[in-house]
């Protein structure tokens, strides 16, 4: 049985006072959550500071991205083991914003996401098509083309480990979401994807999450779908108010 997991990108958003406020307010509103992991990736600059505040509470910390190499003459990336130094679990990969402005290609997603699976770092990796590629009838297409070469070379017990999040760009930051069923269609072809290429067996445990103007209101209706495990959450992972109920309503207790 796949957990729930629902994860905040916090973006380039909030000082370090601020980041700090968030995460004081997310563990005194979310302390008795036990049926959903929980995972806030704040910026770089505040990962130190929301790392202790979350130490030994229901919430874990991941980066929103890395490196792929292990040190070097690389001027302001930041390593796998910097991240593990300061608590992180999970680091969010290949986010369509990083695909569109920092030109991020399925190869360097493949390569981080390999960095950080041999670092004990689970990966986030997104996939997702744009309103021109759905326009196009591209989307799966593109989705196959994201999730193949993202993971390309990875054994199965190595993809077992990986978390993948649907996130259709034209539903990010937009106020439009995908459909409870549009998102599931996707959701499940993925995991035929994975059955494909892996096994039934890891198809069924792999954890899909849905990204894309999730908001307290349309979360219980996604993450009931079948095929949806959780949610990659932008926009409404800001407020400790709309957070937390978006993780209160993917909990079923
Ligand atoms: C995201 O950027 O991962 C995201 C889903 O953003 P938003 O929730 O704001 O659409």
């Amino acid at each position: 049985m796949r957990r729930k997991l629902i994860a905040g990108n916090w973006k380039m958003n909030k000082i370090t006072t601020e980041a700090i406020e968030l995460a004081n307010g997310l563990k005194r509103e979310l302390y008795k959550i036990d049926d959903v992991d929980i995972v806030v990736c704040p910026p770089f600059t505040s990962l130190e500071e929301v790392s202790e505040i979350i130490y030994e509470s229901n919430i874990k910390l991941g980066a929103q991205n890395m490196h792929w190499e292990d040190n070097g003459a690389f001027t302001g990336e930041i390593a796998p083991a910097m991240l593990k130094d300061l608590g992180c679990k999970f680091v969010i990969l290949g986010h369509s914003e990083r695909r569109q402005y920092f030109h991020e290609t399925n190869e360097i997603v493949n390569k981080k996401t390999k960095a950080a699976l041999k670092h004990n770092l689970t990966p986030i990796v997104c996939v997702g098509e744009t309103l021109q590629e759905r326009e196009a009838g591209k989307a799966f297409d593109v989705i196959q083309d994201h999730v193949y070469n993202s993971l390309e070379g990875l054994t199965s017990e190595e993809t077992d480990e990986v978390i993948i999040a649907y996130e259709p760009v034209w539903a990010i930051g937009t106020g439009k979401t995908a459909t409870p069923e549009q998102a599931q269609e996707v959701h499940h072809f993925i995991r035929g994807l994975l059955k494909k290429k892996y096994s039934e067996e890891l198809a069924e445990a792999i954890i899909i999450l849905y990204g894309g103007s999730v908001k307290p209101a349309n979360t219980k209706e996604l993450v009931g779908q079948k095929d949806i495990d959780g949610a990659l959450v932008g926009g409404a992972s800001l407020e400790i108010k709309s957070f937390s109920e978006i993780v209160k309503n993917a909990s079923i207790s």
